[in-house]
């Protein structure tokens, strides 16, 4: 089988160099263009980034030259498709370009909530793919398709059985979020060392629309759910994963159990497909009264499982319950990768 061409644009970022890890060996995808700012253009993939994720730079990617950001390059190595980490304020026209030729899978923010644009997590709402077909108005030869913000991902993943098996009223989430969200160059250590930042510019708002969006259901367009969902967002001195304290009013009375097992239980189309970023259990639950935990739980399912635990019934109908996912995999690179697979089985690329 002829593997797709992909390039990776933001290649040398926090989010950039998780799609490398990602991709590296990837069954369907073959990396073969890195590109990031002038900053990094005409540098060796090495010298350009400043890589900190455990294991070094794998040497498939280490010498290769960095180019600077141009849809030309879609030309140039003949990609089939992109995967984009960049900056928001350079995103517009930039994913626009790209997308006009090539399949686009961006984690930028830009284009999530339009209405012809699927805000997709794989393993909550695959069917808002075939939304791209609404971009061929656009008079693209390819589309965008987006994955949410982080913290966004980590709460979705377990609204989902939940929304299947008891109903949601409502959803009230206080995160902990780690620094790597912020990338690389985010947050001062003077500013969290010894500390708890509770503000992050917009986090808020993001997860409290992102999360209709995906839940909400495919017509013409998406009809986002009516869920009350309100957010409280920290930033807190760990490196990576999102931390999550989710309180729900389920519309019926509930089990502890029934929790633990609609869960446990829970599987969607990367599952079911075996796409090779699936994680599988896509939900891990602890039993144990202290987990999950950043530097225990992060990595669980390579970085794509959602770990879950502290499950408690405070009350009838309230549920309260830990989830924990890895900001830049489950909820970045990885996501989108997710995506991808999702696409290439599903013929949507080409
Ligand atoms: P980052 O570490 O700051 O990396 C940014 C990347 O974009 C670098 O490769 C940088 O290249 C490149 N870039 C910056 N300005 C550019 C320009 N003008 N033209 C071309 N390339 C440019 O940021 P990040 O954390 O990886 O985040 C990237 C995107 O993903 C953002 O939109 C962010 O909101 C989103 N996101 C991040 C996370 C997360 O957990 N970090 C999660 C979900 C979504 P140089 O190295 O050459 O400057």
């Amino acid at each position: 089988m002829k593997k797709l061409a992909v390039g990776v644009l933001g290649a040398t970022g926090m989010v950039g160099q998780r799609f490398i890890q990602g991709l590296e060996d990837h069954p369907y995808f073959d990396l073969v263009c890195l590109a990031a700012s002038e900053r990094s253009a005409g540098k060796k993939y090495r010298e350009a980034a400043k890589w900190h994720i455990e294991g070094g730079i794998p040497e498939s990617v280490a010498d290769q030259r960095v180019d600077l950001l141009d849809p030309g390059l879609v030309e140039e190595y003949d990609l089939d498709l992109v995967f984009s980490s960049i900056p928001a304020s350079v995103a517009k026209d930039v994913e626009a370009s790209f997308a006009s030729r090539v399949p686009t899978f961006s984690n930028t923010r830009t284009y999530r909530m339009e209405d012809d644009v699927p805000l997709i997590v794989a393993d909550v709402n695959p069917d808002h793919l075939s939304l791209v077909e609404k971009q061929r108005e656009r008079g693209w030869d390819g589309f965008v398709v987006t994955n949410p913000n982080c913290s966004t991902i980590g709460l979705v993943v377990p609204l989902k059985p939940l929304l299947d098996v008891f109903g949601i009223d409502w959803v009230n989430v206080t995160t902990l979020q780690g620094l790597s969200g912020a990338g690389y160059n985010g947050v001062p250590s003077m500013a969290v060392i010894d500390n708890i930042i509770p503000y992050i510019g917009g986090e808020e708002e993001k997860m409290e629309s992102e999360s209709l969006k995906i839940l909400g259901s495919l017509g013409d367009k998406v009809d986002c759910s009516d869920i009350q969902v309100t957010a409280s967002c920290n930033r807190v001195p760990v490196l990576d994963g999102h931390t999550e304290a989710v309180s729900v009013g389920l519309s019926r009375d509930f089990e502890v159990e029934e929790v633990v097992n609609a869960f446990k239980d829970y599987e969607n189309e990367p599952q079911r497909l075996g796409l090779p970023s699936a994680p599988c259990p896509a939900i891990l639950v602890h039993e144990e009264p202290d987990r999950p935990q950043p530097r225990r739980d992060r990595l669980a399912g390579c970085g794509m499982a959602v770990s879950c635990g502290r499950i408690m019934r405070k009350a009838e109908r309230l549920l309260r319950f830990y989830a924990l996912s890895h900001n830049t995999i489950r909820g970045a690179a990885g996501a989108s990768i997710l995506n991808a697979e999702l696409a290439y089985k599903k013929g949507f690329l080409g």
